[in-house]
């Protein structure tokens, strides 16, 4: 398996203040990575008219979700991570499938399927 890697200021470097940072690599799982590039796809289309473009702060995950921030915002670039936020719920963020999750106690907040746990 290939471990896919991403770094915004490379790949993204309109996202992210390149005059403060080098490196930007979202914290989430391997299984993410397609993912984040899908939404930040569909964000440089969205703001391609923008005077300003918005720059992200963070890119995690968080109880079990995707979460992104950006400096500035408004409801379309928020209804956009909100999408990504619920997809993400149904993504495996080890292997990347889209799949059931484990739904039980411990593992509640994990984003990770079935057999990925089962090994
Ligand atoms: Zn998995």
């Amino acid at each position: 398996m290939t471990t896919e890697t991403l770094d915004l200021c490379v790949d993204y470097p309109l996202f992210v203040n390149t005059d403060t940072i080098t490196s930007f690599v979202p914290s989430v799982g391997p299984g993410w990575v397609p993912l984040v590039r899908e939404m930040l796809d569909e964000l440089r289309v969205m703001t391609q008219d923008y005077p300003t473009q918005p720059h992200f702060t963070d890119i995690k995950e968080k109880f079990g979700k995707l979460d992104a921030h950006t400096d500035v915002g408004n409801e379309e670039i928020y209804d956009l991570f909100d999408k990504y936020n619920e997809i993400s719920e149904h993504v495996c963020a080890l292997c990347g499938n889209y799949s059931d999750r484990n739904t039980e106690g411990y593992e509640l907040c994990q984003p990770i399927c079935r057999s990925c746990i089962n090994g």
